[in-house]
């Protein structure tokens, strides 16, 4: 990561410990005086304020309706009035500061709930007002935007570990569902940032630091250049001030001396341009401090070398005058081979388009000229706000037109979706595709693949509690474990020193940790259950010859294992269990010695299935037998035993296969979900499947999963698989949905679909 620190000394980085970050603003610079002094609740409005609000409402006129300046206007006195008696620490009224965040957003001709949002960015935070009044007042959109805010506020003040910007950056962006928010929250920043010398001087390094490492690149990637140099340039001066005085006035003075040299290269480019009858405006760039300092550093020239090149802007009004532009400057001047970048056939990420030269101009002193249309500039100097630029739909210009395609389609995507999660999604494409940020309790950032859920975060916790978890919190809520997490959730995982993992669980952890952590475990618990339910066949086979498993000699048993290499009973057990060794062929073995086998040792008896067995018994997915269906046991190496329906096509393509068939039956106590198919056709009717599901549920079950055709006839299939403890409630549930006027036919399918 790039920040301030990495052009300071070590030692001054950590400018504050953690512990101030908690629960303090961190630059909102308001001291409530209500309660103190009363005067001042009734204080005037200062000249000051009332020449900044008629420059705010002069700024509206250019661009907004006469009722629109209205509603902007109805929302200033309504956040006067909810901000009144509180100050700033400069003792200036509160109001100012969402005046001057307006103003901003003004500049960038946002749309009037972007404006009204501005001015009531604080009153949540700050007062006694709600989402829902501003809403009546103003409008769910406005509402949306100061609550979007107000989140980002909160999260700004809640602790969280140093050189963790990058993510906070991030999770910023990723939380916000509308670009709005975000430049409200920059033009919040900017005005902080530009109202800091009233801070003690630790926390004003403090403030610059946490905007040079997060809120500058945030300009920055969407593109608003202006601001993001602003931002730089402030917290360079904020945190650096002796280094900023110095250069500053070293540039003052060296710009003073040049003057005659700029003018001089400016008449004869606008000469040049004039006689290739090109219309352009021509400008003299003068470069930020920090942006000479960085110069200074990353290239090791001294000031004067850098302070030497000088910056020109050529703004034309078309594409093509940009390239009859570049051709008439080299024509004036020897451009510098390899200086030469074209951003308008391939734009930045950010949308930036211009085209960059370096001449040699008079006197061998460098020249740096950007060529650009007004519309590239404009996105230039604004990015993304260009974009949301208030505009009639009739007066849509060909600049908006033309715009980058990148940001367009972000538009278009916001207009189309209601949910504006999409767009958003857009906007991080290449910032995080696939990842969300969530806290600890403690505050750190954890970063997850996208789609991940509270149990994967419990495992990149700590292994142990991820093995342990039981429930969980997200924002101090409770919620099921399967819950997906979303940016900026606030997860609490509490663990039991008894609990362990679900199988279940691998059908939704997102992250391989978490997947081979439950792996793992569900190996060694196979092992056991293996066991359990081969020593249960074992037994069953030597009932079938006539015996107890405590008849068994201790002899033959110590022969039997020394036969086969084994360690002890248990791994007898787990190897019928999971049929590497047949139970019948064991107990003959172990009986043999006393010669008193029965003459027909035809396995007679059958295996109980209760229901609780976990994974050394499973249920067949091609059939899906349910409690009360015929059923046949199937054991295949290494996969235990197998339970199928009579009727399951599967079974006859497996006779003769390595496979073994063991005689089941259900146990009349058995308990437990099983799955199952069921194909509804329907007439097409608005809401069929919401009452479909409501009678499932009705009747105690629960959709897994369901999926729809459309048969044509005006007819529906409708896929469900179901939970069920057995025939008898798989008949109630059918017996309930044939109740349906909208219902055609129904039936059981022993096979999924395809
Ligand atoms: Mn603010």
């Amino acid at each position: 990561m790039t920040g301030l620190a990495n052009t300071a000394p070590a030692s001054t980085r950590k400018t504050s410990p953690p512990a101030a970050r908690r629960g303090e603003p961190a630059s909102s610079q308001r001291t409530n005086k209500r309660s103190s002094a009363v005067a001042d609740a009734t204080a005037k409005p200062t000249l000051e304020l009332a020449e900044a609000f008629d420059q705010f409402k002069a700024s509206l006129a250019t661009y907004l309706k006469p009722a629109d300046i209205q509603r902007v206007e109805a929302a200033y006195r309504f956040a006067d009035t909810a901000h009144e008696g509180q100050a700033r620490v400069s003792g200036e009224a509160y109001i100012s500061h969402p005046l001057a965040v307006a103003t901003t957003l003004a500049g960038w001709h946002l749309d009037p709930q972007a404006l009204i949002a501005a001015l009531l960015h604080d009153v949540m935070e700050d007062t006694a007002i709600t989402k829902e009044q501003i809403a009546e007042n103003f409008g769910k959109v406005a509402a949306e935007l100061v609550d979007g805010v107000s989140k980002i506020d909160r999260i700004e003040n809640q602790s969280f570990e140093e050189a963790q910007a990058e993510n906070f950056r991030k999770m910023l962006l990723a939380m916000t569902r509308d670009v709005r928010v975000i430049l409200i929250k920059l033009a919040d920043r900017l005005h902080n940032m530009q109202t800091l010398d009233v801070m003690r001087p630790d926390k004003r390094r403090r403030i610059a630091n946490e905007t040079f490492d997060i809120y500058a690149p945030i300009a920055n990637r969407l593109g608003l250049n202006s601001l993001y140099r602003e931002l730089e340039e402030l917290s360079f001066r904020h945190a650096f001030p002796m280094r900023y005085r110095v250069l500053a006035k070293a540039v003052k003075q060296a710009r003073g001396n040049k003057r005659e040299v700029v003018g001089k290269i400016l008449e004869s480019i606008r000469a040049a341009l004039l006689k290739a009858e090109i219309e352009a405006e021509v400008m003299g760039r003068e470069k930020h401090v920090f942006g000479i300092y960085c110069k200074m550093r990353e290239k090791h020239l001294t000031f004067s070398q850098v302070l030497d090149i000088y910056g020109f802007r050529v703004v034309v009004s078309d594409k093509t005058s940009c390239y009859q532009v570049l051709g008439a400057l080299h024509g004036l001047y020897q451009p510098v081979p390899g200086k030469f970048k074209d951003y308008i056939a391939i734009p930045k990420v950010n949308g930036y388009q211009s085209l960059h030269t370096m001449l040699i101009g008079p006197f061998g002193t460098p020249i740096e000229v950007q060529i650009r249309t007004a519309g590239m500039n404009h996105v230039a100097e604004s990015g993304v706000a260009s974009h949301w630029m208030y505009k009639d739909e009739q007066t849509l210009t060909q600049l908006q037109k033309s715009t980058h395609q990148w940001l367009q389609s972000l538009i278009e995507l916001q207009a189309s979706s209601t949910d504006n999660t999409e767009f958003l999604e857009h906007v991080k494409f290449d910032l995080f595709p696939d990842e969300v940020y969530a806290f600890t309790p403690q505050g750190k950032i954890l970063t997850l693949p996208r789609g991940s859920t509270a149990v994967d975060f419990a495992y990149a916790v700590h292994t142990d509690i991820g093995n342990r978890c039981i429930s969980c919190q997200i924002n101090s809520e409770s919620v099921p474990l399967r819950t997906e997490l979303r940016n900026g959730d606030r997860v609490e995982i509490t663990t039991a020193s008894h609990a362990h993992p679900n199988p279940n669980w691998l059908t939704y952890v997102r992250t391989g940790k978490a997947r081979a952590q439950i792996r793992h475990f569900m190996k060694s618990r196979q092992d056991d259950e293996s066991s359990t339910l081969g020593e249960r066949l074992l037994t069953r086979a030597i009932a079938d010859l006539g015996h107890l498993p405590k008849d068994i000699d201790p002899v033959a048993w110590a022969r039997f294992l020394h036969d086969t290499g084994l360690r002890g009973r248990q791994e007898v057990y787990a190897e019928i269990g999971l049929g590497l060794r047949l139970a019948p062929v064991v107990a003959r073995r172990l009986l043999a010695r006393d010669g008193n086998l029965q003459q027909d040792a035809k396995a007679g008896g059958s295996v109980s299935i209760r229901g609780n067995e976990g994974v050394a018994i499973k249920i067949a997915t091609c059939c899906r037998p349910i409690p009360g269906d015929p059923i046949i046991g199937l054991i295949r190496k290494g996969q235990g035993l197998i339970v199928h329906a009579h009727n399951c096509a599967t079974i006859g393509k497996l006779h003769g296969s390595k496979t073994e068939w063991v005689d089941v039956n259900w146990d009349p106590a058995v308990s437990g979900q099983y799955e199952t198919y069921i194909h509804v056709v329907t007439k097409e009717a608005r809401g069929v499947l919401a009452k479909l599901a409501a009678k499932i549920s009705e009747s105690e079950s629960n959709i897994v999963n369901v999926s729809m055709n459309v048969d044509g006839d005006a007819m529906t299939s409708l896929y469900f698989t179901l939970h069920v403890t057995g025939r008898m409630h798989l008949a109630r549930i059918l017996r309930a949905l044939r109740s349906l006027p909208d219902v055609v036919r129904l039936h059981r399918q022993f096979e999924t679909r395809r």
